[in-house]
């Protein structure tokens, strides 16, 4: 059985549409190998609870513009919901549906007790000064304040939202409260509560993912990252680190390119200072997407969804990609790859480095407790190692992709709570 969700947009293929067709296709796969009965697939593949907000923001002229939020509780079967807020102008309902899916299944695969979330206001970031910005996240939080809190819903930062707006969300959750509410959100700045490790944490992982899949010393391994944002440039910078060439970078402004490997500090230098990777002198200017499309061994897709899609997978090159995005290679396109004996270490999986140092921030704010970097990084580690493992026995063992073997646990585990909890009333 295929399981259709209506769309908000049934005329058009969005962006968004096409993020939530990917997700219930996967599902689907997972669902089917794992057997489940058709109610019990039709609860799963459907969000639990969906929010749209309308946000005034007024602007500095005077000017009041309203925008779209919305924030989606996708599964709460094994705890609190979870999930990323993400400022960027196609956002819509379809999309945020997407990405608290995926939510759900992660946090199920590596162990932590979450269920999926995600928010998203409809808004270009880039366009609002701080004033605005912080009008408009306060805003968009008391609308949505009846679903959030540490115990209920725990927002973290994704596309276009940083720390900075964590500690808005949780200073507008506190003031609503009366007093001070850390746990509210997670990714928050170190100085409210955040987790030593938490700004690096899902390159960290993508690292730590890249690494064991390739089950070879790095050293002069070439790497393409697509996306330089909090994921993609610290990927970068700890995939060099370890020893491996990072040849292209992306991001909206361009492609830079240097066969002997980029300087990924002194770009990163330059991207904060210049809002970009465009015009790095000491790189070769490349077309935006033909990055995806490198002689590497490895490439990191860190940006947005639907990045690789059955147009452009059979000219993909790289040997074995490691998704820090969520989302970005399609159905078809992974067929392709399957095919052609391409490795995908999957979303799930290979980004979920940053809801792990999240979740363990939420529990040393449940705590009132910090713990050091060191101990943040090995449990993010073990975590990390050990889903990786039985991602890959799981694969190995049924002759699976690991995107489908990494959606049979995540699936199976949420399904396995749903059954045991039973059915209210
Ligand atoms: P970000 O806003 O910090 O960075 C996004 C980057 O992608 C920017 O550099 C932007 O310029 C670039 N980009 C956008 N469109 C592009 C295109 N067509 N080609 C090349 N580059 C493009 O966002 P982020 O937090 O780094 O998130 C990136 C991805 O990682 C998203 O899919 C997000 O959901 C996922 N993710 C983020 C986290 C997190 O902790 N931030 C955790 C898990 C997954």
């Amino acid at each position: 059985m295929s399981i259709m969700v209506p769309s908000t947009t049934p005329a058009l293929i969005t962006p968004g549409r096409q993020a939530l067709d990917s997700a219930l296709h996967q599902f689907d796969q997972a669902a089917g190998h794992l057997g489940l009965d058709d109610g019990l697939r039709t609860m799963l593949a459907t969000p639990r609870r969906s929010l749209t907000v309308s946000v005034p923001v007024r602007r500095e002229d005077g000017r009041l513009d309203v925008v779209q939020g919305f924030r989606v509780q996708h599964n709460v079967s094994r705890g609190p919901a979870k999930g990323g807020l993400r400022f960027h102008p196609t956002t819509d309902l379809d999309e945020v549906t997407a990405l608290a899916m995926w939510m759900t299944w992660k946090c199920a695969l590596v162990g932590i007790p979450y269920g999926g979330a995600k928010g998203g206001v409809a808004v270009d970031p880039a366009g609002l000064t701080t004033r605005e910005l912080e009008r408009l996240t306060r805003r968009y939080v008391s609308e949505i304040m009846p679903l959030i809190g540490p115990e209920k819903d725990i927002p973290a930062p994704d596309v276009g939202t940083d720390e900075q707006t964590m500690a808005w969300i949780m200073d507008t959750y506190s003031v609503s409260a009366g007093y001070s509410v850390p746990g509210v959100v997670t990714g928050k700045p170190t100085t409210l509560g955040g987790s030593l490790g938490r700004t690096g944490a899902t390159s960290r992982g993508v690292q730590i993912a890249a690494l064991a899949a390739l089950g070879r010393s790095p050293e002069g391994v070439t790497v393409a990252v697509q996306g330089f944002g909090k994921v993609g440039a610290l990927a970068a910078q700890y995939l060099s680190d370890a020893g491996c060439k990072i040849v292209a970078v992306s991001d909206v402004t361009g492609a830079v390119h240097a066969r002997g490997g980029l300087d990924v500090a002194r770009l990163r230098a330059y991207a904060t200072e210049t809002g970009g990777v465009r015009g790095f002198h000491h790189a070769d200017a490349l077309d935006r997407d033909d990055l995806l499309e490198l002689d590497v061994d490895v490439l990191v897709p860190a940006a947005m969804e639907s990045a690789i899609t059955e147009v452009n997978a059979p000219r993909v090159r790289a040997r074995l990609i490691v998704e820090g995005a969520n989302g970005p290679t399609t159905p078809e396109a992974d067929e392709i790859l399957a095919a052609a004996g391409t490795t995908v270490v999957p979303d799930i999986l290979a980004n979920a480095g940053g809801v792990i140092v999240s979740y363990l921030e939420w529990v040393q704010n449940m705590q009132a407790y910090s713990w050091g970097s060191g101990e943040v990084e090995v449990k993010l580690r073990d975590l990390m190692l050990g889903a990786f493992s039985d991602v890959r026995s799981l694969a190995a063992e049924r002759g699976l992709t690991l995107r489908q073997a990494a959606h049979v646990i995540g699936v199976g585990r949420v399904a396995e709570a749903h059954q045991m909890r039973g059915l209210y009333p």
